[in-house]
Order: C-alpha cells, then sequence, then structure tokens
C-alpha cells in the first residue's frame, strides 16, 4: 500500500525535511525564525518543494548540495535548542523529524584541527539504521520502505481476514446460493518493513478478543514460522493451513542430497541417524539468534570414509553437522512439510485463494492500495472503513440475491437477473 507522499531518494528526503522544519518554524515562530536565520538566502534554497527542480547530475554536485543539506540542518536545530530559544520548539513534530532524519542520515564530526566535518553516512562506512526504523518521509512519520521480491514501495500493508465456507475458490457467493458471504472479520495495518509472520500472533490476538477465532487459519506462505505452528496451536487452538517455507540447507535449495528430512531424530536418546545408518556423536541445546536449537554432530572418523559423503556434507573437513529445533517444534514442521506435499493440502489450500478475490475488490472498490491520509493510524482506520464497506456490500448482494462482483458477472447472467426482477 502506497503512502500519500511522494518517493524521496536519500537527497531529497534530506533537503525537503530541512524545508519541512523551516515551514513548521516559519508557520509557528516567525518572529523568532527571522531573528535566527537570514530568510532571504535560505529562501533561494527551500523556498520551493525539493523535488520540484532539477537536482544537480554530478556526484560531486549531488555530494555538496547533501553536505549543504546536513549543515543546515545542524544550524536550524542548534538554534531550537538553544538555552535562549522558547522551549516549546522542541516540541513541534517537524523538528523531532529533522532531528531523526539527521541521526539516520548524517555523520557529524570534528577533525584534527577541530572543525566540524557533516558528511553523509555511507552504509559500508558508518552503517545505516535498519530499514524498519528509517524515516522516508518528513511528511509521514509512519511509512517505511518495503520489498517483496522484486517489487518497492514506500508506505504500508494491510493484512485481510475473512472468514471461508465455500469451496470454490472464486469464494464469492453465487446468485442463488444460500451460502452466507465471505465476510472481513479482523484488518490490521503495519508499515510496509513489518515482516508478515510477525502479524500473525497479533491477528490472532485481535480475533480472539472479539470472539472471532477460527479453528483453521489458512495463511499466505510469508505469515507462518515452526515456532507459529506450535504457538498458534497451543495458545489458540487454531491449526494454521500454509505451505511451510522451505528447508533452507544447501542439500535442501540443490534439490540434491541429504536434507534434514532425510535424519532419523530420536529425542529421547538425544541422537540422530543419518540415511546411511550411522548415529550422531553430539546433541548440544544452543541459542542461535533468539532461536532455541539443537546442533547435532556426526564424528568426523564416520564421515571420513562415507561413500555418499559428497551428498551430505560440503565440510572440508570433519562430519555433518545440523541444525534442529525442540522436539515439539521440529516435529510439527516437518509434519506440515510433509503433508504440503500431498494432493489433499493443496485441495485444501485451495479455499485460501478466495481472500485474493477480497483483496482485488478492496483495491477496486475502496482503492486500499493508495493511503488517503498520513501515519500508521489514519492509514488503519481508512482500512478499517474499507473492509466495512465490503461487508456491507456483499451482505446486500447476498440478501438482495445480487452478484457480489458485478465486474465478474456476464452480461448474459445480469440480462436474467434484469428480467426475473
Ligand atoms: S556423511 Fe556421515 S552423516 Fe552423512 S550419510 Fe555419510 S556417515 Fe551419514
Amino acid at each position: 500500500m502506497l503512502a500519500a507522499v511522494r518517493d524521496l531518494n536519500r537527497l531529497e528526503l534530506a533537503g525537503e525535511t530541512v524545508r519541512a522544519c523551516l515551514e513548521a518554524l516559519a508557520a509557528a515562530a516567525p518572529g523568532w525564525l527571522a531573528g535566527v536565520i537570514d530568510v532571504s538566502d535560505w529562501n533561494l534554497r527551500y523556498g520551493v518543494r525539493v523535488d520540484s527542480w532539477r537536482l544537480p547530475t554530478s556526484e560531486t554536485k549531488r555530494t555538496a548540495l547533501t553536505t549543504a543539506y546536513g549543515v543546515d540542518g545542524f544550524t536550524l536545530l542548534e538554534a531550537v535548542y538553544a538555552p535562549e530559544a522558547p522551549a516549546w520548539l522542541a516540541q513541534l513534530p517537524a523538528v523531532e523529524v529533522l532531528r531523526t532524519v539527521l541521526v539516520h542520515n548524517y555523520t557529524r564530526t570534528v577533525d584534527r584541527r577541530g572543525r566540524e566535518v557533516v558528511k553523509r553516512r555511507e552504509a559500508d562506512v558508518d552503517g545505516l539504521p535498519p530499514g524498519r526504523c528509517r524515516l522516508t518521509s518528513p511528511y509521514d512519520a509512519g511509512a517505511r520502505w518495503g520489498a517483496k521480491r522484486d517489487m518497492f514501495w514506500c508506505g504500508y500493508k494491510v493484512h485481510v481476514s475473512e472468514t471461508c465456507t465455500d469451496a470454490d475458490p472464486a469464494g464469492a457467493a453465487q446468485p442463488d446460493s444460500e451460502d452466507p458471504p465471505n465476510i472481513i472479520t479482523n484488518i490490521a495495518t503495519t508499515d510496509a518493513a513489518v515482516p508478515d509472520a510477525a502479524m500473525t500472533t497479533a491477528i490472532h490476538d485481535s480475533l480472539a478478543q472479539r470472539g472471532l477465532l477460527p479453528d483453521e487459519h489458512y495463511l499466505d506462505s510469508g505469515y507462518p514460522s515452526a515456532d507459529l505452528l506450535v504457538e498458534s496451536a497451543t495458545r489458540y487452538g487454531i491449526a494454521l493451513v500454509t505451505p511451510m517455507m522451505a528447508d533452507v540447507s544447501a542439500q535442501a535449495r540443490a534439490g540434491a542430497g541429504f536434507d534434514v528430512a532425510a535424519f532419523g531424530v530420536d529425542f529421547d536418546a538425544q541422537q540422530v541417524t543419518c540415511p546411511r545408518g550411522r548415529t550422531s556423536a553430539s546433541w548440544s541445546p544452543a541459542r542461535q539468534r533468539g532461536t532455541d536449537t539443537i546442533v547435532v554432530k556426526f564424528d568426523t572418523d564416520t564421515c571420513r570414509p562415507c561413500p555418499v559423503r559428497d551428498q551430505c556434507t560440503t565440510a572440508g573437513r570433519g562430519g555433518r553437522q545440523l541444525t534442529i529445533r525442540p522436539r515439539h517444534i521440529h516435529q510439527a514442521l516437518q509434519q506440515a512439510r510433509a503433508w504440503q506435499d500431498t494432493k489433499a493440502f493443496k485441495a485444501k489450500y485451495a479455499l485460501r485463494a478466495g481472500v485474493e478475490g477480497t483483496i482485488r475488490q478492496g483495491i477496486a472498490v475502496t482503492d486500499m492500495r493508495h493511503a488517503r491520509y498520513r501515519g500508521l493510524a489514519k492509514t488503519h482506520l481508512e482500512h478499517v472503513y474499507s473492509a466495512v464497506a465490503l461487508n456491507l456490500i456483499r451482505l446486500d448482494a447476498w440478501f438482495n440475491g445480487l452478484p457480489v462482483d458485478r465486474a465478474h458477472t456476464s452480461h448474459l447472467a445480469r440480462l436474467e437477473l434484469a428480467l426475473a426482477a
């Protein structure tokens, strides 16, 4: 979902943020601002939107302009935070946005001669804050850059949950259907940098608060994880119906050799048996990046003479090493991966496709892909209204025996309805 602001590169962001702060100060404290800057001089650079004039193409000039924006920004902040300045100026949202953008995008140091040096922060030299923290516009502090496969956008994500009881993948009630229409039961909005999997539990919490928890939750593959499979079942009694992320081991990625599923795991004996019938030498519970794991190693003397070693490990020396999850998570993950390859799963999972029609309807009818407002709270409210509107359209169509999706109704079907009316 696209934010209601223009996309800005880092140079434009720096300049437009200084400009937005100047605008706010000129409106809130014009007399004070005229006393701390040369208004006509600053107006030459910041009188119009930064992207309304052609930015320099030469790298040298762009670097100089970037530095100038940074110097101007720090100069402005120094004036705002000076002891003689009214204290409330620092409370202005535009001032806080400028401070944040400067911290994210500039370094400010003192060289050996005692001179202040303002430089743009470079990712490989100075480091940059993670994308989920970085402001993308001075006018919408909630928007973030998001990426999905080869698509990038600045804004938000909307997560739609709806009922589904109809095996018809189209998900739409037919005019003569007795089945009630699918009803949107939850709408969640996040900035575009939040991963889908971070919202699964939040969506369940929201559904639980309103007594709308399902027995089964059909999800896109971005939402589940091994931990969520177990947590959803134990905490809310929900079975996740979703393809799990594939095993990311080198063997699984290559589609050849022995991935984790090829090994037998005996949690009671704390031992793993390989496809050649050899048993592991060590079993070490560990914590890796905040996740409980078990690192299993096979002995070097076991693996070195193995005739299928090249299908098992790429280690130059040493034996095969596996990282598995604790028992309940490992077993849930292996079961889910085995199930998702069956025809029964594919037939069942086809039901999830109905929500794609809901998203398409949300885009076509309520323009859900474009934010009308700025900020996460207002954008979420917009999504709630969109969901209510779609539910009312569906209920109205169902009560009156009309097709839900008129855009996909044939002219012949509409003629039949008109004649029957
Ligand atoms: S390399 Fe080691 S772990 Fe792999 S199959 Fe051979 S003996 Fe088993």
